[in-house]
């Protein structure tokens, strides 16, 4: 089982339709446990996890998520700006899924979404010069998978939803969409900071982590949010995780996505403004030195 993105990027053993589905599409396909290839998706796996798999799966597993990206990730870099991403880690012995159990998908109700979406894969598309990004799907027809050969055929919509994977593209849209528009910015927006590579880690896959950091005094000082949504971020995973879209899009765009607190913007003026100056009396430092970032700059 491959997601999408890496079926794009690297062509799968078994062929892709070069088709794009919409959600009126149909297509014909059925899984069930009694089918001659029940599991064999699921042992041979490239899966890119988002941060709604994480936040999903962790809680499943009743672990923080640093301990799941510890025990069940493996990371990789994700653009030549080294942009972290992770893929579900596979068994020691075997390319296979460690959730597989004879019995089918160990973690079910709380799999990835590349693993809800298979045999169809997804992708958002962001055409040149365009600010929206289109959401397109394709069938995924490997050798191995029978699905296809059985007699059911459903809407691209409906198969969606029977696979419960709404939820899961409406939390991470706005995540994917700035992955998107980060690597096809390229050059114009650059390398990120290391600190910014920090900040894009800790909000996108370490929503633990996220949470200690926005509740923290250093974040409260910096930016001006009324008590009610502290207390929504302190107790609720989802609405976390669309704040942490919004934080990002602060660090990695600029965009003034989240209110900063009154006199803040000019006291980071006057910082930045002698860090040049030290930087110039050290006589230069590499653009992205590490000691040049402030470590409670968001933006
Ligand atoms: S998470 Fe479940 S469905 Fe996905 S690869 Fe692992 S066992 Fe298969
Ligand atoms: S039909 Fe396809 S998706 Fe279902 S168990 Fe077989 S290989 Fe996996």
């Amino acid at each position: 089982m491959k997601d999408i993105k890496t079926l794009v990027q690297n062509p799968p053993r078994g062929p892709v339709e070069p088709v794009q589905l919409g959600l009126e599409d149909t297509i014909r396909f059925r899984c069930h446990k009694d089918i001659d290839c029940f599991n064999q998706c699921c042992m041979d796996i490239d899966i890119t996890l988002t941060p709604y798999d994480i936040v999903r799966l962790s809680r499943r597993l009743s672990i923080g998520t640093a301990e799941f990206l510890a025990l069940h990730a493996v990371p990789f870099e994700m653009d030549q700006h080294g942009m972290p991403g992770y893929k579900l880690r596979t068994r020691e012995d075997a390319p296979a899924c460690q959730f597989v159990t004879a019995e089918g998908c160990g973690v079910y109700e709380d799999r990835p979404a590349a693993c809800r979406y298979y045999a169809l894969g997804s992708m958002g598309l962001r055409r040149k010069d365009s600010p929206v990004v289109d959401d397109i799907y394709f069938l995924v027809k490997e050798p191995h998978c029978h699905g296809h050969l059985e007699d059911r055929t459903l809407t691209v919509g409906e198969y969606r939803r029977e696979q419960g994977v709404e939820i899961y593209d409406e939390i991470n849209r706005d995540w994917r969409d700035i992955v998107l528009k980060k690597r096809s910015s390229g050059p114009t927006v650059g390398r990120p900071s290391e600190r910014s590579l920090q900040l894009f880690h800790l909000a996108s896959y370490d929503l633990d982590g996220f949470r200690r950091f926005v509740l923290g005094s250093s974040f409260r000082e910096t930016f001006d949010l009324a008590p009610e949504i502290y207390a929504e971020l302190e107790r609720d995973d989802e609405a976390l995780l669309r704040f942490a879209a919004r934080f990002l899009k602060q660090v990695l765009f600029g965009e003034r996505s989240i209110p900063l607190r009154e006199g803040v913007r000019d006291q980071r003026i006057e910082r930045r403004r002698r860090r040049l100056a030290q930087r110039a009396e050290d006589g230069g430092a590499p653009p992205h030195d590490p000691r040049y970032d402030d470590a409670e700059e968001t933006d």
